[in-house]
């Protein structure tokens, strides 16, 4: 094997997707508290070591059911929706004080398949998603189930989880499954299928081994996993499927379980750059000074401090060109301001920009993530 596997303490920044079964007490049909409580200590200890965590979690369909006599194999998109917003409550409820036994301040996010799609909401959930990690809080989202019509849905908290990984550039997602990886073949029904401890390529042959969807309400299943395997190492996010009934599963993860690891596709992360630079036509200029220049060039960010001038009509999140003194196109990046405000923190340091707008926005006027030098 070439490349070294993933590595979850070693990660920056992790996505934990988490199934309504692991979650929820099939038998009395409320939250699994004190395997809740384990994860919540995982979180904690990845915390400590400096690894920010979001947690995409299912259950607040399957938390409703029972309570509104909802029991039926299969229900319908309103009866789903309806029961959603019942079983959300509990789900958060549960989460946050789980996550409060570790001393952790959980955050809810509700999202939709349009919240990833539309640049300007994407921008605004994920600006919000980083604004809580910063905080030190823990985000628990899941599919905003009660507004999502069949068109705007996610449909399944892998992929969700896989386009919140994407979103928020994390290094690893872990998909808590009933599984502890993927086999060639389904080892229930084939003796001679073998468990794979990494997949470096996401191959028709791969896809293939996914097999089709299982019934019942659980949308989960292989299939799902690998569409996100391949969403999130597209991105340039390492994937791992991993078992988590037993308890503190992200730990026994870092202590080396048995797991998939799905490696990152190189050109994940320059395919978004890719993106800025070639697909989108910018609305405004930013004119910078010499050491700024010097500065994009290094790979910083470009800060206020460094920008002479703002051209053009632009909002947060619109592509912008940044441009030297003599006219000569440096970089292009998505601006984190509007023009107007742009306009009034150019040239000021990034600790006097709270007082100048009167709200503390980010330091960077283009982050280096939202940047390409040219
Ligand atoms: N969002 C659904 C719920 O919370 C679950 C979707 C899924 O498990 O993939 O019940």
């Amino acid at each position: 094997m070439t490349a070294p596997l993933p590595s979850l303490a070693a990660a920056r920044r992790i996505v934990v997707k988490i199934g309504s079964a692991l979650v929820v007490d099939e038998q009395d049909a409320a939250p699994r508290a004190r395997w809740l409580a384990s994860v919540a200590a995982d979180v904690a200890a990845l915390r400590a070591r400096g690894v920010e965590v979001v947690i995409v979690s299912s259950g607040a369909i399957a938390l409703a059911r029972r309570a509104l006599g909802l029991t039926r194999r299969k229900l319908r998109l309103e009866e789903k929706q309806a029961a959603a917003a019942v079983g959300q409550i509990r789900l958060a409820g549960a989460w946050a004080e789980a996550l409060k036994g570790q001393g952790l301040n959980a955050a809810q996010l509700l999202l939709t398949l349009e919240d990833s799609e539309d640049r300007r909401r994407y921008l605004n959930a994920r600006a919000t998603l980083g604004t809580l990690l910063d905080l030190g809080c823990i985000p628990v989202i899941n599919e905003n189930d009660t507004v999502a019509t069949t068109e705007i849905r996610f449909g399944d908290n892998d992929r969700l989880g896989a386009r919140v990984a994407e979103m928020i550039a994390a290094d690893a997602l872990v998909l808590l499954s009933d599984i502890d990886g993927l086999d060639t073949a389904d080892p229930r029904n084939d003796p001679g299928a073998a468990h794979l401890p990494v997949v470096e390529r996401i191959t028709d042959e791969i896809m293939a081994m996914g097999g089709e969807p299982p019934p019942g309400y659980s949308s989960g299943g292989m299939r799902t996993k690998l569409i996100a395997a391949r969403i999130a190492t597209g991105a340039g996010c390492a994937m791992a499927i991993a078992l988590g009934k037993r308890d503190h599963p992200l730990q026994a993860l870092v202590d080396g379980a048995r797991c998939t690891w799905f490696l990152p596709a190189e050109e994940g992360r320059s395919a978004r750059k890719r993106w800025i630079a070639g697909s989108l036509a910018p609305l405004g200029t930013l004119v910078v000074d010499a050491g700024a220049a010097r500065a994009l060039k290094r790979g910083s960010s470009l800060l206020p401090a460094g920008v002479r001038q703002v051209d053009g009509q632009f909002h947060r999140g619109d592509p912008v060109s940044v441009r030297d003194a003599e006219g000569r196109e440096l970089a292009r990046g998505l601006s984190a301001y509007d023009a107007e405000d742009a306009r009034r923190i150019a040239g000021s340091r990034s600790d006097a920009i709270e007082a100048i707008l009167g709200w503390r926005g980010r330091d960077e006027i283009v982050h280096r993530d939202d940047l390409v030098v040219l």
